[in-house]
């Protein structure tokens, strides 16, 4: 639930004070570590040839002290191998080791010159690091070994890489990053197979020494994660998030997004979210110390949304401590909370799909797409889940009422079946611009998938860059569609920045929203519409039974990532609330900007309120929490939920409720960063 994780500096053996450590996880609470044992550098006196001993170690064992001391507090311990990097001893032993460059040349590590960067999909993995699992897991029992950076470092043109694609594909490895390239087709799904390949090799051997054991490579996340997230989801026990910080202006619920990404592939299994102490810029100060509330908000947000924290630090000998307060009262903070923290089942009823196959062959700005979703659904409070577009089968789908497909733009017929199969049995989509309007390839097809769900064709065109255009309201003409809440003084709004033109299969009734072209922006005294009104609808709506559809033939999700206008954010509310055509899970209603997450567990129901009101007005860092005033709360209860107490764990007090039907209705008075509505069954 708590994990620690302590990834030793060469120079650390016979300096660092590992009793000062064992401490720190037990003032912590940290329940299992992450310990380093070796791969570019052995902090154990290793047999194995060019598997590099630090050169401080002497005759010591720090790893081995280490795991001894993590395992009297009663810790899961697991070890950390890293296989990225190697010395000059092992490059002339085995030039076949080291990754290659496109002009042939072997490839020197850009931070540590006098290293070299290894071939992950060669010999160096497949055996010699097979060598070094197999003595960490006999000597030392762990209970799993994590690898770190196992996956490569960009293209190898290596002998093993040439050699093994060709014979697989028949084709020379690609010079070219066009997913449309056939070579480089090729490679996006053998450089996969390939290291599934390692994955199940390096399981099996740990496994075969310690079965209770197994190995957790470094992996996984969104639509533009190079490895299958569903094929993790079946191979992994347990993935960790890698995702340590926010950089510049990452937005502060992305760690929550993390959570989100693995739960779509990983269900129940247990995930983790390491975040750093430090600051994650390009610049890699490692050794640096974050201000607390950044990091606290960062962990936070991913524990509201399943995530078990991991803090991360490099070098046992700590140059600044100012971390370790604020981590250690984190970390007592939700062990006190433990038992709600075992989130069993999100009671979101909204799903996000995300495709990898859209990222890796119709490439573009999917996360764009998806982010102007993820932002407008924490501003509209709606919590909601992500989902992976190769899941789309009945029994994964079973616990929405709506999904979004955010330019979801590569679909395959089977998984538009799905879609189809998913609204007849009154599911409810949005879907945006190009959805469904190439295959599973990345091939543009004729038509969209989805166009009998849609109710409109491609009239093959997209416009890929307008300008200076808007949208009229039709008001009147729909008899003030709810569509349109919010925006009832509004005559136009702005329109996006990408429209796809297409033709209407059926005579649709009025729309809510009609096009009014793009017309000149400059000189000034040019700036009139030329067309002020237009029969254009620029969204669809249907109703199929229970279902409902609705389709923006414009990228109204990137825009809104990009500009953030809050008249798109009225409409991609208003669309969800439509198409959701259902009360609503919660309601959450007060000042701020807060993630709101809705968990069942065994005996309770809790309310995950994040509050992510930053300070710093248009720049990221998160100074000092700001406390957010009274929200008011409207649960919808399960028909089987008793709930017996209502309480605050934050603010460790009990909570005076009411009843209304089926809602639960409560007041909470204030939330600083992190609180929790616990409602006991
Ligand atoms: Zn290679």
């Amino acid at each position: 639930m708590r994990w620690a994780q302590l990834t030793l500096v060469e120079d650390d053996p016979g300096k660092f004070d590992p009793q000062f450590w064992l401490d720190y996880f037990k003032r912590t609470k940290s329940d299992a570590v992450c310990l380093s044992a070796g791969g570019c550098v052995a902090y154990y006196p290793t047999n194995i040839p060019f598997h590099h001993r630090s050169a401080w170690l002497g005759d010591r064992d720090p790893f081995g002290e280490l795991v001894a001391g993590c395992r009297k507090l009663g810790m899961v311990v697991i070890a950390r191998t890293d296989p990225h990097a190697t010395y000059d001893d092992a490059q002339q032993a085995h030039p076949n080791w080291i990754a290659v460059e496109a002009d042939g040349k072997p490839r020197r590590h850009w931070a540590s010159p006098e290293m070299w960067v290894t071939c992950a999909l060669g010999p160096y993995n497949f055996d010699f690091m097979t060598q070094v699992k197999r003595e960490i897991m006999s000597r030392y029992r762990v209970d799993g070994i994590f690898i770190n950076r196992w996956d490569g470092s960009g293209m190898c043109y290596c002998e093993h890489c040439r050699e093994n694609f060709k014979a697989a594909t028949s084709h020379e490895l690609p010079r070219t990053n066009d997913p449309q390239n056939p070579a480089r087709r090729a490679y996006i799904l053998w450089r996969q197979q390939r290291l599934f390949d390692l994955w199940q090799l390096w399981d099996r051997e740990v496994r075969a020494i310690n079965p209770n054991s197994c190995v957790i490579p470094n992996t996984g996340g969104g639509a533009t994660s190079s490895l299958d997230m569903k094929r993790i989801g079946e191979l992994a026990p347990i993935l960790i998030a890698d995702r340590q910080a926010r950089r510049g202006l990452t937005a502060s619920w992305a760690n929550g997004k993390n959570a989100k990404e693995f739960r779509a592939t990983m269900g129940r299994k247990p995930i983790v979210g390491i975040f750093s102490v430090g600051l994650e810029e390009p610049y890699r100060w490692k050794d640096s110390v974050q201000n607390a509330p950044e990091f606290q908000l960062w962990a936070a947000d991913g524990m509201a949304n399943g995530l078990r924290p991991w803090f991360t630090k490099f070098s046992g000998t700590l140059h600044d401590k100012r971390w370790l307060k604020p981590v250690e009262e984190m970390y007592r903070r939700y062990a006190s909370w433990e038992k709600y923290l075992r989130n069993e089942r999100p009671l979101a009823r909204v799903g996000v799909v995300y495709s990898q196959q859209t990222g890796w062959f119709h490439g573009g700005n999917v996360e764009d797409h998806i982010n102007g979703w993820y932002q407008a659904l924490i501003e509209a409070r709606v919590p909601f889940e992500l989902v992976h577009d190769r899941l789309l089968d009945a029994e994964h789908l079973t616990a929405f009422k709506t999904l979004l497909l955010p330019n979801l733009a590569a679909l395959s017929k089977a998984q538009c079946d799905q879609l189809r199969a998913f609204v007849k049995g009154g599911g409810s989509l949005i879907a945006t611009h190009e959805t469904s309007l190439y295959d599973e390839w990345g091939v543009k097809q004729p038509n969209f998938g989805l166009a009998d769900l849609f109710g409109v064709d491609y009239a093959g065109r997209t416009e890929p860059r307008m300008q200076n255009a808007y949208l009229r309201c039709e008001h009147q003409a729909t008899n003030h569609h709810p569509l349109l809440r919010g925006l009832e003084d509004a005559p136009r709004i702005i329109h996006g920045a990408s429209r796809v033109e297409v033709t209407p299969r059926e005579k649709f009734g009025p729309m809510p929203l009609t096009l009014i072209p793009s017309y000149p922006d400059l000189p000034m005294e040019k700036v009139y519409p030329r067309v002020p009104k237009t029969d254009i609808a620029q969204v669809f709506l249907r109703e199929f039974g229970a279902g409902r559809v609705v389709y923006f033939p414009w990228d109204i999700d990137r825009t809104f990532w990009e500009v953030l206008c809050v008249d798109h954010f009225k409409l991609l509310r208003n669309a969800v609330g439509w198409a959701t055509n259902e009360p609503p899970v919660v309601e959450v209603t007060g000042p701020g900007v807060l993630d709101v997450m809705v968990w069942r567990q065994k005996t309770s129901i809790t309310v995950h309120l994040v509050n992510l009101t930053n300070t710093m007005m248009m720049k990221g860092p998160i100074r000092e929490f700001i406390p957010v005033g009274e929200q008011h709360i409207r649960l919808r209860l399960p028909a089987d939920a008793k709930p017996k107490r209502v309480h605050l764990l934050a603010a460790g007090k009990n909570l005076a409720t009411k009843r209304d039907g089926e809602y639960l209705v409560a007041k909470v008075p204030s939330v600083l960063d992190h609180e929790v509505l616990a409602i006991e069954l």
